[in-house]
Order: structure tokens, then C-alpha cells, then sequence
């Protein structure tokens, strides 16, 4: 049994994705194609987001908006403490610092108590800097609360990076992740969501003026032509191959987000009982949200012995994420120790992951469930 089946999906779109790669051959524009403008333009109309610039991959998608913002050593930015490493890595990068925030223990997001937690810090982690912004996470898929993170940015002056790395497709209160806060960034990683077949990313807003700084930071900060650079920037671009690949994944997806969905609820259903007895937590989603499943994540007793149980099955399982960002060995300078964000570090000491993707079939999800339930009864 594979983590994530990449293969079912492509068998599925094989032929349409030939002709799509096939037709970038023959027009040979390999650099920024048309194929890279119409999908920018269709994932604007997914997101329901005036601007869409493709980019090279997820971290680039939050490192460009941090550098058009001229975010440097003077800066903190809040980000949450249980993530992917790349929401807090492009921070200490432009060498501005990371005011880290715990994270709700059911969402796995961080919410108004826990923002407002982490600012009573500011002064104390971070004397005589100013709080910048801060990069929101979607972790697994779900939105977090924006309604009550865009209140805190205003009361404390911020702007919101939302990370929607794992995101792509899930919806806030009707509106769709990459359109949540006033920029977004997502990764078309091969096992994200939405993904293409290398790396791949994009950034969302509905300001043109950022857009277009934006668009010159992915291009070595040009300027008006190609050899008058304006500010430093980056080789940001997505190749228009990822770009064709995309588009025709993009077909399918939302009919993929369902079957994702299927999985889940179907996974939550099963396992209640043993939610009940207190041996697991499924994921809890809010009712105002729909979630794009990058992981179904569990937090269970006995992770190692659930681990070991489940692998001789051959039933894989990953941990995301082993480490949470305050206590790894990069961060150190920032002098956080063990207690500082209590919630994070249990996640980081419970959580497993367990298959989840479209294609998983009725029998794979039974084998799941029943080796679950095997361990704890
Ligand atoms: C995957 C991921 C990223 C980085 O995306 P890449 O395309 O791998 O660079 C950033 N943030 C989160 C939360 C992620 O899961």
C-alpha cells in the first residue's frame, strides 16, 4: 500500500497530459509559455483572487511576498510553531525574526488565544523589535479561523501571509484557501493537494502593485526590460512543462477533493468509537470549513506501538511533524526551550498520519481502519 498513489491519478489523465506536454515541446517555449499565463488565469478564477503569479515552488511563493514587503533584521513575523519547516525557514533567511505561536490542539491551526499569547511575548523574545506580520498555516488542509486572525492583524497592525502550502481547494466560510488573506502562497509539490510532477508554487493577491513587485522578484528584480534590474530578486519562475501538467490535473481536481473528502469522513466514522474510549482524536474540521486533506492526522496513545503495528500490515504511516519549529536545532538562536509552546510539542509527540489520498480504495480504507482498531481493542 503506497502513502500517497500518485500513479492511479496519472493513469487516469495519461493521455490528455501526453498531448498537453507534447504541444510545450513543439512550441518550445519552456521559459514562461502560454501554458503559464492560462494557468495563472484559471487559478485566479478558482481562488476567486484578482492576481495569480506561478512560481518555482511553495517557499519561493512565501519568501517573494516577504521580500517585496522589505521584511529584514529589524522585523519579527509571527508564525506557528507546528508546521512544515519552509514557513518559518524564509523568515530567519531575510534575517528578520520568528515570534513562534502555539496551536489549537483540535485545528492544529493557531487561533486568536494562542496569537494573542505569543504578542504578550514580543517584548520579552524580541526586545525593541516591532512585529511585522504574520504567516498563517492551513495545516492538512484546513483553513484556519480568519475571521478572528484578520481581526488581531488589525487590532496589532499586521499584515497575513496565509500559507495554503497544503490548502489548495479546501474553503473558509464559502470562500476558498488562497483567497483568505490579503496575500496567499501555495506549493504544487507532487503530494500537496494540487500537484504537479517537480516543484511548483504560487502567490495570490488582490493588489496590483504588490503583484507586480511580485512579478519582478520572480525574474531577478527586472525592471523594465530584461537588463535593468530594480531590486534584488530571485529564479523564481515555474516551467511551463509543471505548468501544462497543472492545468490538466486541475480538470479533475475538484472531483478528486470529493473523493478525498469521502475517505475522510469515512475514516472519522469508523474510527469513533475509539475516539469515544479515548485511545484517538480524528481530525476536527468546523462546519464552516472544508478541508483539502493533505494529511488525515490522528493523535493517539501509544504512537510507537500503533507505528510498528500498522507497518507490519504494510500499512504506512509519516509523521508531520516529529520536530515542532521552536525547538529545532536552525531556530536555536531564538532561545526557546521545552514548555515554551506546550500544545505544539504534544502534537509533535502524538501525531501520525495514516494514508489519504483520491484514488485510496474501499478495501485499502477497511485494512486501515481494522489494523487501528486491532492495536487498541
Ligand atoms: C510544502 C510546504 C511548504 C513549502 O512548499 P515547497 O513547494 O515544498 O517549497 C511551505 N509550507 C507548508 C506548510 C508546506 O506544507
Amino acid at each position: 500500500m503506497d502513502f500517497i498513489d500518485l500513479k492511479a491519478q496519472q493513469e487516469r489523465i495519461r493521455a490528455s497530459l501526453d498531448k498537453r506536454i507534447a504541444k510545450v515541446l513543439d512550441h518550445g517555449g519552456y521559459i514562461l509559455g502560454p501554458e503559464v499565463q492560462e494557468l495563472e488565469s484559471k487559478l485566479n478564477n478558482y481562488c476567486g483572487t484578482k492576481f495569480c503569479l506561478s512560481c518555482a515552488n511553495g517557499t519561493d511563493a512565501l519568501l517573494m511576498p516577504l521580500l517585496a514587503m522589505g521584511i529584514g533584521p529589524n522585523d519579527v513575523i509571527l508564525a506557528p510553531a507546528f508546521t512544515f519547516f519552509a514557513t518559518a525557514e524564509v523568515i530567519g533567511l531575510l534575517g528578520a525574526k520568528t515570534l513562534f505561536v502555539d496551536v489549537d490542539p483540535k485545528t492544529f491551526n493557531i487561533t486568536n488565544k494562542t496569537l494573542e499569547a505569543a504578542m504578550e511575548m514580543l517584548s520579552k523574545k524580541h526586545p525593541g523589535l516591532k512585529a511585522r506580520g504574520l504567516i498563517s498555516v492551513n495545516l492538512f488542509g484546513l483553513p484556519a479561523d480568519y475571521d478572528s486572525i484578520g481581526k488581531f492583524c488589525q487590532k496589532y497592525n499586521l499584515f497575513c501571509l496565509e500559507d495554503a502550502a497544503q490548502s489548495f481547494g479546501s474553503s473558509y466560510h464559502g470562500r476558498k484557501s488562497c483567497s483568505l488573506a490579503s496575500i496567499s502562497a501555495t506549493s504544487f509539490f507532487p503530494a500537496k493537494p494540487l500537484g504537479c510532477y517537480g516543484d511548483g508554487g504560487a502567490v495570490f493577491c488582490d493588489d496590483e502593485d504588490l503583484y507586480l513587485k511580485l512579478k519582478s522578484i520572480r525574474v531577478h528584480g527586472q525592471g523594465q526590460s530584461k537588463y535593468h534590474n530594480e531590486r534584488l530578486g530571485l529564479n523564481a519562475r515555474l516551467d511551463t512543462i509543471q505548468a501544462a501538467v497543472l492545468l490538466e490535473k486541475l480538470t479533475i481536481f475538484d472531483e478528486e477533493l470529493d473523493l478525498r473528502n469521502n475517505v475522510a469522513a469515512r475514516y472519522t466514522e469508523q474510527l469513533r468509537d475509539l475516539v469515544k474510549s479515548g485511545f484517538i482524536q480524528t481530525p476536527i474540521i468546523p462546519e464552516h470549513c472544508i478541508s483539502s486533506w493533505a494529511q488525515y492526522t490522528l493523535i493517539v496513545k501509544n504512537r510507537d506501538g500503533l507505528i510498528q503495528h500498522l507497518n507490519k500490515s504494510d500499512i504506512p504511516t509519516m509523521i508531520y511533524y516529529v520536530v515542532p519549529m521552536h525547538l529545532q536545532e536552525a531556530f536555536k538562536d531564538l532561545g526557546y526551550i521545552k514548555g515554551d509552546l506546550p500544545n505544539s510539542e504534544m502534537l509533535s509527540d502524538s501525531v501520525v498520519s495514516i494514508p489519504m489520498h483520491p484514488y485510496l480504495t474501499l478495501s485499502d480504507q477497511d485494512k486501515i481502519i481494522a489494523g487501528i482498531r486491532a492495536f487498541y481493542t
